[in-house]
């Protein structure tokens, strides 16, 4: 199953057109993308039988986040080998570094970002997950159980801000307006042949940047909610953005930044693309 934010409504995507899920359900589920998540399985089984009308075409950029408003943002670092080593950092061994983006730098897939006068802005493509049900102290292999769905996430990150200062200050220097792009669609788990193993790329200006898998990840998705959930209560419609592979500008030689006019394209397979062009403040 696939979910978007069309215009502000929950839709679901069905052979490419948009279905809007309260007037198909008669009200019975809110139009409000985000409040899907805390039915999650009413949901699911409503809509694996409802008979439903005609879609319409999307227009991608009327896409908002699959999950706009969520109460919590996790975002994993150094949770790719190649990308830990890039930063010059040891390999996580029981918890990836963890922070957070704040929820006003959610958008959707197709958008222009204001780059921050004087910054160093980069690229990391992330794939992410949303939370269907509650997961608190979940076993890895129970995970999967708790996923809503994937999704493509962009963590956009202002790297002087992170950086500057006694210590590294990750969630500010990743939350300025429009840094945590996700979309175009939620796909649910059992969409995908292996939820474990998708491709997902990156290109600035038709350049690729970054390739990868998900299989790559040192800890995988069942991985990264089992051991969350062993601290905080992971809540429905949570997002949680699971780390980046190698290639970000950062850790090239010489370091690249993104500039005004760039464009960034981030693909994950079986999901879709985000676009995302970068202006100058004015
Ligand atoms: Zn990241």
């Amino acid at each position: 199953m696939h979910i978007a934010n069309l215009s502000g409504r929950l839709v679901l995507i069905v052979d490419g057109l948009a279905v809007d899920v309260e007037k198909a359900s008669s009200g019975r589920f809110a139009a409000d993308p985000q409040a899907v998540y805390e039915e999650w399985e009413e949901f699911r089984a409503w809509a694996a039988q409802a008979r439903l009308p005609e879609g319409n075409p999307v227009d991608p950029a009327r896409l908002g986040a699959p999950a706009p408003a969520p109460r919590q943002i996790i975002a994993a670092g150094l949770n790719y080998r190649d990308h830990a080593a890039e930063s010059g950092f040891a390999l996580p061994v029981t918890m990836p570094p963890v922070f957070t983006k704040f929820a006003t730098s959610i958008t959707g897939p197709v958008t222009d970002v204001v780059l921050p006068p004087g910054g160093h802005t980069d690229w990391e493509i992330e794939l992410v997950a949303v939370i269907g049900t509650r997961a608190h102290h979940v076993s890895a292999d129970s995970a999967w159980g708790h996923v809503a769905g994937l999704t493509v996430g962009q963590d956009i990150s202002e790297r002087i801000t992170q950086l500057e200062g006694p210590a590294p200050q990750f969630s500010l220097g990743k939350s300025f307006p429009g840094f945590a792009p996700i979309g175009p669609y939620l796909v649910t788990p059992d969409a995908f042949d292996d939820p474990d193993d998708l491709a997902l790329r990156c290109t600035v200006n038709d350049e690729e940047v970054q390739k990868s898998r998900t299989s790559d990840l040192i800890f995988s998705v069942p991985e990264l909610v089992a051991r969350l959930s062993s601290v905080i209560p992971l809540l429905p419609g949570d997002v949680i953005f699971t780390g980046t592979p190698a290639g970000v500008g950062l850790g090239r030689d010489p370091q690249r930044w993104l500039a005004p006019g760039d464009e960034l394209v981030s693909t994950i397979e079986g999901i879709g693309e985000l676009r995302q062009r970068f202006v100058a403040q004015t």
